[in-house]
């Protein structure tokens, strides 16, 4: 059996891999796609000490470096189910069964997308989801944000200071954010909301020029030309997996204490996929060097 074996390949698993290998301990990492949301990212310019890098290169750099040490590396392989016996044991989706003394649960998350004509194929061509990733590539641009809940109003804000202009589009009647953060939206001179609208399409040649949506009362047709769109719908933690063998909260990221441990003794989690508020990859890298350490603390006294 392995000493600690981490589920998932993104910034957060890579980081716990390399630290939990560094005490010198039998360590394993499966992922279905080393790299993560890594891999689906254009530019990088908020990993600190690198002023800019690309995301199939910095995944690439990532797995080089968890090469570097003892790992026992299964790609392109799915985790199904998780139990605690007398070691945990990861089941794989080709029946496989991995035991192990302590686990590292860092399967990250997904955005969710709009599915309108345009979103695939101007992803990274002005379809963004991470304002704090990509808002300053919009800079003296017009942007639109669709969502009208905290995390779309905090972009919309956010994306103000920095866009030409910004309009938000939510499907229901009334914005779903906190009444502080409405309240601050409001007073910003630069922003339209459009509420009870649907988004139709997301336009462009090469990357993005405008958006198409409807009212969604009287079925009229609104065109804006624009060069940025966000899609703030919502994150998805990728646990489903997990049913309720680990503690989760309503968004489905699993709890853990600042130990980085779930309510299950031995079993840890890092990264996109627990109860943390912000989703970043340097964060995820600091979640999963956590994890890995509470390990190990876990193992020397156990
Ligand atoms: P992830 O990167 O999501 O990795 C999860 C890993 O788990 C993957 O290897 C996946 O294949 C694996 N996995 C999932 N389920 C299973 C399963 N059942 N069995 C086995 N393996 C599984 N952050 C920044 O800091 N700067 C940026 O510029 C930036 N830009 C971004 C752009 C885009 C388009 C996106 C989508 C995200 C961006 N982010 C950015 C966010 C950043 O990518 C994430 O915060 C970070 O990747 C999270 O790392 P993670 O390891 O927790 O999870």
């Amino acid at each position: 059996p392995f000493d600690v074996l981490i589920v998932g390949g993104g910034p957060a698993g890579a980081s716990a891999a390399i630290y939990a290998a560094r005490k010198g301990i039998r360590t394993g990492i499966v992922a279905e796609r080393f790299g993560g949301q890594v891999l689906d990212t254009l530019g990088i310019e908020n990993l600190i000490g690198t002023k800019y890098t690309e995301g199939p290169k910095l995944a690439q750099s990532l797995e080089e470096h968890v090469k570097n040490y003892d790992v026992d590396i299964i790609k392109g392989q799915r985790a199904k189910n998780l139990t605690k016996k007398e070691l945990i044991e990861v089941e794989l989706e080709n029946g496989a069964v991995l035991k192990s003394k302590a686990v590292i649960l860092s399967t990250g998350a997904r955005w969710r997308k709009v599915n309108v004509p345009g979103e695939e194929e101007f992803k990274n061509k002005g379809v963004a989801y991470c304002p704090h990733c990509d808002g300053p590539l919009f800079k003296g641009k017009r942007v639109a944000v669709i969502g009208g809940g905290n995390s779309g109003i905090e972009a919309a804000i956010d994306l103000a200071g920095v866009a030409e202009h910004v309009t938000v589009l939510e499907f229901l009647t009334e914005l779903k954010a906190d009444a502080v953060l409405q309240e601050h939206l409001y007073s910003l001179p630069n922003v339209t909301v459009y509420k009870n609208v649907q988004t139709k399409e997301i336009t462009g040649s090469g990357k993005v020029n405008g958006i198409t949506f409807s009212d969604r009362e009287t079925g009229e047709e609104k065109h804006l030309e624009l060069e940025g769109v966000f899609v703030q719908i919502g994150l998805a933690a990728n646990t489903d997996w997990l049913g309720d063998t680990v503690n989760r909260n309503r968004l489905g990221e699993i709890i853990v204490d600042n130990r980085n441990n779930t309510n299950v003794s031995g079993i840890f989690a890092a990264g996109d996929c627990i109860d943390s508020p912000y989703k970043q990859i340097i964060i995820s890298m600091g979640s999963g060097a956590n994890a890995a350490l509470s390990a190990f603390d876990y193992l020397i006294r156990n």
